[in-house]
């Protein structure tokens, strides 16, 4: 109780900050008091989907936790339930466990292992008379819990003897009764304030094939009861979960200490981590892949772990990100402009910045030698020393952005219009001196003549000018595949339309099949990340870039709509 209070507390008075340490502050207390000498954490995700940004946040909350403890973190499946259960997702949750850098040491956890020990445990519930096996239909039992404002009725069959149930358990693991014809209970209290407390369901009847078990079982535990068993075999000590199970902490208390384990694990719930503009939801990332809405688990435009790695973000993004967004009790949206910032920051030292046209328009120097070609050496990073310098080419003929010229300039338009003078990125000055335009009177080149005394690297102190362009040199730039993403949903705009469905975003992604790239681009790899400058970041596409085609994701733009506190 007193947790609680301590919690509310802090949280008013800084949420950001102080608040993380809530869950630090229990563990402080606990080693103080000697609860626990080693602290032992968990992540126990159901293999029933892909990860998201969420799971990331309880990943890296438990192996922090763990890890500033100097204790242990594990990774346990919690695979009691065998319909929704698919390998798939163990494989791939088992590779983004991994790829956030939580360390469980190869050791993967199943809860499914401890079926046995399960087992015994409700043994042991009902020789303590705390268990009973009930032959009430679902319905009934369902009938008979009570509301919220009424208390349960006792089942008629709560007042089993023990060995009448410890017959019937046995007859139940043995395969004697149809499916869903017997539960076990526990036997708490059916006027309990609290519903999780009448008498909940802890075993049941279903034939099912269990992929780790196979058939040995025909009663599987339910989830209130697996749970605290798992983790307390497991030695866990604070058992870290979201706030939903609030109510279910009384049971989960419950089950260890009727169970009479020597150090019962402790549950401790915060609240779960949502973004604006974004689905987050295992079950509504699921619907948007089967509905076709996006292509695939790994869609960079989810919020999957597979689709922010695919995108661009790396771990220490994530990282970074929740340490910004902190933990709490408190029920609150993240600003995904947040998470945009924490990878431009994570990027910005160790993105080698290059030039890359993603809307090209063919720029010619006229006065400049036809067949020749000249190189200048610039900056990889102008934030990073040791990132070194390259080597770009220039020549007669150049693409520039389509919308970095305009025939009848707006005022304050500094780029490219006939009459005015731009410097060229680490190249020359260049005075446009018109265009040519097709049928439909849509631009196809602009001409331009430099001035050689402008040189860049030359000491050239004359005149100034005030539009800086990127280009590249057609002759040898990448021509590659560019996909451009804005948030699949538009919270301004609305979140559901009026029939109650998601309002998509009909931008969500733009495809730019020939964008044209600085040569330098084609030693990219994929998983590499790259700042094309003025166009932000990118990273290589792991899954549609071939040898012969290379394909772009933006990670994010440059400009920011988020300003950290400090
Ligand atoms: P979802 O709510 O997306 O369906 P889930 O809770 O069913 O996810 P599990 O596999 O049961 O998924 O979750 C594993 C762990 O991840 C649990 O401890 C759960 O509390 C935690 N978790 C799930 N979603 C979030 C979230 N949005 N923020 C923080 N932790 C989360
Ligand atoms: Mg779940």
């Amino acid at each position: 109780m007193s947790e609680d209070i301590r919690t509310e507390n802090i949280e008013n008075e800084n949420s950001e900050t102080v608040s993380r340490n809530f869950i630090e502050n229990i563990i402080d207390k606990d080693l103080e008091e000697g609860t626990y000498k080693k602290i032992v954490t968990r992540f126990p995700p159901e293999p029933n989907g892909y990860l998201h940004i969420g799971h990331a946040k309880s990943i890296l909350l438990n192996y922090g936790l763990a890890c500033e403890y100097n204790g242990q973190f594990n990774l346990r499946f919690d695979d009691t339930n065998p319909t929704k259960e698919k390998e798939e997702f163990v494989d791939s949750i088992i590779k983004d466990v991994e790829w956030l850098g939580a360390d469980f040491r190869g050791e993967v956890l199943y809860a499914s292992n401890y079926f046995d020990q399960m087992y015994e445990a409700a043994i042991k519930l009902i020789n303590k008379g705390k268990a009973y096996v009930d032959d009430l239909s679902a319905e009934e039992i369902r009938e008979y819990r009570g509301t919220l404002k009424e208390p349960g009725k006792n089942s008629p069959y709560r007042d089993r003897s023990i060995e009448e149930n410890l017959q019937l358990f046995t007859d139940m693991k043995d395969g004697k009764f149809e499916d869903g014809s017997k539960v076990l209970r526990a036997k708490i209290d059916m006027a309990s304030p609290n519903i999780n407390m009448r008498d909940p369901v802890i075993y049941r009847i279903a034939r099912m094939t269990h992929h780790n078990t196979g058939d040995k079982w025909c009663i599987y535990p339910m989830y209130d009861f697996a749970h605290p068993i798992e983790d307390a075999i497991e030695g866990v000590t604070h058992s870290i979960c979201t706030l939903e199970f609030e109510d279910h902490r009384p049971l989960y208390n419950w089950v260890v200490e009727e169970l009479e384990y020597p150090h019962p694990p402790k549950q401790i719930e915060f609240s779960k981590l949502y973004l604006t503009n974004v689905v987050t939801g295992k079950r509504y990332i699921k619907k948007l892949v089967e509905d076709g809405v996006v292509d695939g688990w790994d869609d960079p435009r989810l919020v999957s772990l597979a689709a922010l790695r695919r995108r661009g973000f790396t771990p220490s993004s994530l990282k970074k990100f929740m340490e910004l967004a902190g933990v709490s009790k408190s029920q609150s949206s993240c600003d995904y402009a947040m998470l945009e910032y924490c990878i431009r920051e994570d990027l910005k030292p160790v993105a080698p910045r290059y030039m890359g046209v993603l809307r090209p328009l063919k720029l010619v120097i006229d006065n400049y030698p036809e067949g020749q070609t000249e190189e200048f050496e610039i900056e990889n990073n102008q934030d990073d020393e040791n990132a070194g310098t390259r080597k770009i080419t220039f020549s007669r003929e150049l693409y520039v952005e389509q919308d970095d010229f305009m025939e009848e300039p707006p005022k304050k338009y500094f780029r490219l219009f006939p009459g005015n003078e731009v410097r060229l990125k680490g190249a020359y000055f260049v005075k446009c001196t018109g265009c040519e335009k097709d049928e439909n009177g849509n631009v196809t080149v602009v001409h331009a003549t430099y001035d050689p005394e402008t040189r860049s690297g030359s000491g050239f102190e004359g005149r100034k000018v005030k539009g800086t362009i990127h280009w590249v040199n057609a002759a040898d730039a990448l021509d590659a595949e560019v996909r451009l993403y804005e948030n699949l949903i538009d919270e301004e705009k609305g979140k559901l339309n009026e029939d109650g469905t998601l309002n998509f975003n009909p931008n969500s992604l733009e495809v730019i099949e020939h964008a044209k790239l600085e040569k330098a681009s084609s030693e990219l790899k994929p998983g590499d990340h790259v700042q094309f400058i003025r166009n932000g970041y990118f990273c290589v596409d792991t899954k549609d870039t071939t040898d012969e085609h290379k394909v772009f994701n933006r990670v994010v733009g440059l400009k920011s709509s988020y300003k950290p506190a400090n």
